[in-house]
């Protein structure tokens, strides 16, 4: 086992947690792909679980494995899906909209795909980005950048430079920072007054009502609801502008807040969000219950879906994202021989998941492995990405004229023959 810790109270107010949580099995880490079978095979696994604080309702890993191996070797690109980019120039839009001709940082730059948009609208752009492989992919994309992550010491530099700040985005970060009050308070100290700062997460309300525990993996620390978020914001100096539900992910929110000592009313937008969440049950552990019941319905259905498939199927995998090691972790799917998995990430390919020892691939090689097979054979592609559903489907592999299925396993079984 490697550096971890495992929390007693809670990462953000020292409350308890409720007695009740969602256990996944050990699982290793979803990011850490080996350059060899035998190396994946005896990767590290770590305690799964997520617990909830009585008092302020966060919702967040048990055990937190130390960030300098979660994230240093982060070879995720948002650039890579069309999907991202697509989402990331609106957003640039209603940045620009919000601050024309301003100065914003973006907190975990990834590749430079917002930095870039956000340029085009005019905006100075500021970059900071812990990954190195990352950083330098977006160096031509914006007007600085820094390699780092936003701690304190960096902040006063940032400041010293720039001045205070018109607007800080973050997407898809703040449910990966362990100590988010600092990053949150750090984010706070680079905004003039009434500067924005606008960042989009995961929404809890999407996991707990499609039951999508394949989010659920070690860099992913927190799991945010509004319900918990308004009043953490609101302790730091930041008033709760709007939240926007987002189709990322499987379900997001992006939240914009503003520095500000006057408080502001909550829109219709936020209490509609907030009393989604109470129907969800959100407000307690009550929701934990009926999700751990759930989990057991979908491994019976998972493997009644399997076992319709004939024996001898031969099965592959599209898309390698951080989800597909959980899913395949807690759903034992080891056992259909997949026999790879394509990703586009050239920094993914010729790489092996940690623990199942699955090849990630790129077409051609996947081409290679499975067209000796006659052509009688039954062939079925798992979907990993159910996220990207229309996508990926245009982006299929002709296997030779060989019909195939795609198959997805969340948020509920569907199947689409595939013949190119
Ligand atoms: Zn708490």
């Amino acid at each position: 086992m490697g550096n971890f810790r495992k929390l007693q109270k809670c990462r953000l107010c020292s409350g308890e947690f409720y007695k009740t949580s969602v256990k996944l099995l050990d699982s290793p880490l979803a990011n850490e792909l080996y350059p060899s079978r035998e190396q994946s095979l005896v990767a590290d696994t770590f305690a799964l679980e997520i617990v909830m604080c009585t008092d302020c309702k966060h919702i967040q890993l048990r055990h937190i494995v130390d960030p300098g191996r979660l994230f240093s070797d982060y070879i995720y690109a948002s650039g890579t899906s069309a999907t991202f980019k697509n989402h990331f120039y609106k957003l640039a839009e209603k940045i620009a909209d919000l601050i024309p001709g301003g100065i914003a940082l973006e907190v975990g730059s990834n590749d430079g795909t917002l930095l870039e948009a956000l340029r085009d609208h005019g905006i100075v752009t500021i970059g900071v980005e812990p990954s190195e492989y990352l950083a330098k992919m977006s160096q031509s994309k914006c007007d600085f950048i820094y390699h780092d992550f936003l701690n304190e010491t960096l902040c006063r530099e940032i400041l010293e430079k720039h001045g205070p700040l018109d607007l800080v985005v973050g997407n898809n970060v703040f449910a990966h920072i362990d100590d988010l009050m600092a990053a949150f308070k750090n984010v706070t100290e680079l905004l003039k007054t009434d500067g924005y700062f606008v960042f989009e997460v995961a929404h809890v309300l999407s996991l707990v009502q499609n039951h999508l525990f394949d989010t659920i993996y070690h860099e992913h620390m927190s799991y945010h609801s509004v319900t918990s978020l308004k009043p953490l914001l609101s302790k730091i100096g930041l008033n709760l502008i709007e939240v926007e539900e987002i189709e990322t992910h499987g379900g997001s929110i992006r939240v914009i807040c503003q520095k500000s000592s006057t408080k502001s009313t909550t829109s219709d937008t936020i209490k509609n969000i907030l009393a989604k969440e109470s129907f969800a049950k959100l407000e307690s552990d009550d929701w934990i219950p009926e999700f751990n019941d759930y989990m057991k319905v979908l491994l019976q259905k998972t493997n009644a879906a399997i076992s319709d498939f004939p024996g001898n199927t031969i099965w592959f995998g599209y898309g390698a994202p951080a989800k597909a090691v959980t899913f395949i972790n807690e759903f034992n799917l080891v056992s259909l021989n997949i026999r790879g998995i394509i990703d586009d990430n050239p920094e993914k390919q010729e790489k092996f998941l940690p623990v199942s020892g699955i090849g990630v691939v790129s077409k051609d090689q996947l081409l290679k492995e499975i067209v000796g097979y006659p052509s009688k054979s039954e062939f079925a592609c798992i979907i990993f990405p159910w996220n990207l559903s229309e996508e990926i489907v245009e982006k299929l592999p002709s296997l030779d004229g060989k019909t195939f299925r795609a198959v997805w396993f969340l948020p509920t079984f569907k199947e689409r023959r595939i013949n190119k």
